[in-house]
């Protein structure tokens, strides 16, 4: 094989390598992708819905067209983004005590 024909070959090889190589690594990222997105879809099946200080189940209730999740084990209660702001707007006034007061 002369000179230039072998060059030509370690270049096509090491072409290839690389391919492969990226291919590879390519595999891995998704694989790891697949992993995470699956563990979020566990992570979130097992919490949702559960007090994140006891476990035990949440329970909603409406009152005043606010949804307040309660805990009926250890009584905490958790809100949905927003609901606190919702409770606090001054025409709303006294709304968070009312709600407050079922608790109570
Ligand atoms: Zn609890």
């Amino acid at each position: 094989m002369n000179a230039l024909l072998e060059k030509r070959s370690k270049a096509e090889d090491e072409y290839f390598a690389r391919q492969q190589l990226e291919l590879r690594k390519k595999w891995a990222r998704e694989r790891a992708e697949e992993m995470a997105s699956g563990q979020a879809e566990q992570l979130k099946a097992l919490h949702f819905m559960k007090c994140p200080k006891c476990g035990m189940d949440l329970h909603t209730i409406e009152l005043h067209h606010v949804r307040v999740d309660q805990c009926a084990s250890c009584l905490g209660i958790w809100l949905d983004r927003g609901e606190i702001e919702q409770m606090l707007q001054p025409e709303r006034e006294g709304l968070f005590e009312r709600i407050m007061s079922v608790f109570r």
